[in-house]
């Protein structure tokens, strides 16, 4: 029998970006909260050995041990799908602070276009142009709803930019597409280096309107609402699969959690696993976690009165579906919601360059660094006669490249071993430059998750199934946004031009061997209403009204962006709820 701990007002199960948040909110408001962790405690001083690519970016120090938990793939529902046994397309996190520690940083806005996508295609395409097989929804709630919240985010995490758009007015120095903005971001942009510069030089000779990406690695040093001071990044280029050790990366553990334990309302209990949130499905209310100590395996139980799911959108997923909330999504009858609207991000459409007489200095670089375009992104341009739906923002990124990962080599070199393969790598370490567009993934019925009949986690539950494919609508974009990045490539002038690296791959399916992004999205989706989604604006649970669900689980399409800036808003927006709640308990309208 498990132990039953003293209940306390909120359990975050998972302690990262959503976690680290909600905590921090919550505990400010006086609420007494627990975090449940399933990795190690940690902070920037533990951070400070990981300039070792082969540790972390090779042998993923920071992500989760799948030898204790996975989940298993298949590309259709006529497969038996398998484990996924080694990393590769997505590094999900496991330690405090989660993935946030060893994210990149780049974070934007969704456009006003994505949260009333179907509506908004419908009124200007006509009903025939959103194929049947495409679940596409609106997320029930807008941007300007939203926008308080993206603020907050950004003013926490002191996102570095130029704006695009102030209340309506188009600046020239940012994304002259972007939603409106109340204020300018919190600091300024990041440095437009040479290889940037020539980016932006070459993408306005072709007409687009280049923009400084924003950026959570800070541009300059910053104090935010909070009191949390941070400095300005070194450009050192280890970011992606490393904690920055300098904190000038923003991330859980030098923002948001610090002052959540500062209040002394907060409790992080690191090393334990929540196996399921304990669910009164007669009274709609979750009472509370169940969950392991993993250091000793004794089992508690953590009553509470509010909990907030926050374990990383996948395993929202999954918990939800181990703990029986909600109707399962079935493909075949299009009944039940959880598990419904799995999507992915689409890097399809990629170009490269090789300069035989210019060199950079791209070993450095910071993981937000980068310079783009939203031209060919969203319903920014008229796909009256396109056969697919939405785009890609289009980027050149400078993440710094590391020495084991970039081995660049012109068409014409064999790309893997040998005397000419050596010399190009060399020679081309600095010469090479990659744009790619970042594809919008659009809902489709058979893209979905579920529990796998036959294999099962280190506890013996089901594990989590995944069943995804591209459509024809991902192939269709990849090519197009191919062409749109080759273009901007042409127009730098190269020695030769490359094709870049697609992940659609050859025989067009969705590969989960190679990195692509931990952009993983949907299956516990928003919406107006109990029938087609799990939670409603607040991201409250429509089956237990006591039951929050932050993440990217709750996007009903993913966008042609990173996600994180979003799923930052949205937590924001599910700690005002759950405020809200706790003054008065009722589903929040
Ligand atoms: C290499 C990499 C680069 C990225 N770069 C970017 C980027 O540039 N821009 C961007 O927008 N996004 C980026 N992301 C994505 C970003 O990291 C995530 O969107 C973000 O961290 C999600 O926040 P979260 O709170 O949902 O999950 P996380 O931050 O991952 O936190 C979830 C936490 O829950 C814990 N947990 C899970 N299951 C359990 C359980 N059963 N019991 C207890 N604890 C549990 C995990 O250990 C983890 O600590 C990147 C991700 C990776 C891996």
């Amino acid at each position: 029998m498990p132990e039953v701990l003293d209940p306390v007002d909120v359990v975050c199960v998972g302690v990262g970006w959503t976690g680290g948040i909600i905590a921090k909110e919550l505990a400010e408001d006086g609420k007494q909260v627990v975090g449940i962790e399933r990795g190690q405690e940690r902070g920037p001083e533990d951070y400070l050995t990981m300039h070792n690519e082969l540790r972390y970016a090779l042998r993923y120090e920071m992500m989760q041990d799948l030898s204790k938990g996975t989940l298993t793939f298949r590309n259709n529902p006529n497969q038996r799908a398998l484990p996924m046994r080694q990393l590769g397309s997505f590094l999900p996190g496991k330690g405090v602070g989660g993935a946030g520690v060893h994210w990149n940083g780049q974070t934007w806005r969704f456009l006003p276009y994505d949260f009333q996508i179907r509506s908004e295609t419908l009124d200007r395409y006509g009903p025939g142009k959103i194929p049947e097989e495409m679940q596409l929804q609106d997320w029930g709630i807008t941007y300007e709803e939203l926008r308080p919240y993206y603020l907050e985010f950004e003013k926490m995490t002191g996102i570095s930019g130029a704006a695009g758009n102030l209340n309506g007015e188009i600046q020239d120095e940012g994304n002259p597409f972007e939603g409106p903005r109340n204020e300018d971001f919190p600091t300024q942009p990041m440095i437009t280096s040479p290889v940037l510069g020539r980016f932006m030089e070459a993408s306005s000779s072709v007409g687009l309107h280049p923009f400084m990406a924003p950026s959570a690695n800070l541009s300059e040093a910053y104090t935010n609402p909070d009191g949390v001071a941070r400095g300005p990044c070194q450009y050192c280029g280890y970011c992606e699969r490393f904690g920055c050790e300098w904190g000038a990366k923003a991330d859980p553990t030098v923002t948001v959690l610090p002052v959540a334990q500062e209040t002394g309302n907060f409790e992080l209990r690191t090393q334990c696993d929540a196996r399921r949130l304990v669910y009164d499905e007669k009274e709609g209310r979750v009472t509370g976690v169940k969950y392991v100590d993993t250091v000793d395996n004794t089992v508690y139980v953590q009553p509470a009165e509010v909990v907030a799911l926050t374990a990383y959108g996948l395993w929202n997923v999954k918990l939800l579906l181990l703990s029986d909330i909600g109707e399962p999504y079935d493909p075949e009858t299009g009944e039940g919601v959880v598990g419904k609207n799995y999507c992915y991000q689409n890097f399809g459409g990629s170009a490269a360059g090789f300069f035989d007489d210019e060199e950079w200095n791209l070993y450095m670089g910071a993981g937000a660094l980068g310079a783009a375009v939203d031209d060919w992104n969203g319903d920014n341009f008229d796909h009256t006669d396109l056969d697919f739906l939405h785009g890609g923002n289009i980027a050149i990124s400078q993440t710094g490249k590391r020495p084991i990962a970039n081995n660049d080599a012109p068409p014409g070199v064999d790309k893997e071993w040998g005397a000419a393969f050596k010399r190009a790598s060399v020679k081309y370490h600095n010469s090479t430059v990659n744009i790619s567009a970042q594809g919008a993934v659009l809902p489709h019925r058979t893209n979905y998750l579920d529990l796998d009949p036959t294999y099962t986690d280190e506890w013996g539950d089901p594990l989590l199934r995944m069943t995804f494919d591209w459509t024809e609508q991902d192939r269709k974009l990849a090519e197009f946004e191919g062409r749109r990045c080759a273009e901007i490539v042409e127009a730098m002038n190269p020695t030769k031009m490359g094709v870049g690296t697609s992940v659609i791959g050859e025989n067009g399916h969705y590969d989960i061997r190679p990195y692509q992004s931990t952009h993983n999205t949907g299956g516990a989706i928003m919406g107006a209403n109990s029938d087609d989604s799990v939670v409603n604006s607040y991201l409250q649970c429509w089956d237990a009204e006591n039951l929050f669900v932050p993440g990217a689980s709750a996007f009903p399409h993913n966008s042609g962006y990173n996600p994180t800036g979003t799923v930052g808003a949205l937590a924001y927006r599910a700690a005002d709820g759950i405020k809200q709640y706790f003054k008065r308990p009722r589903m929040l309208g």
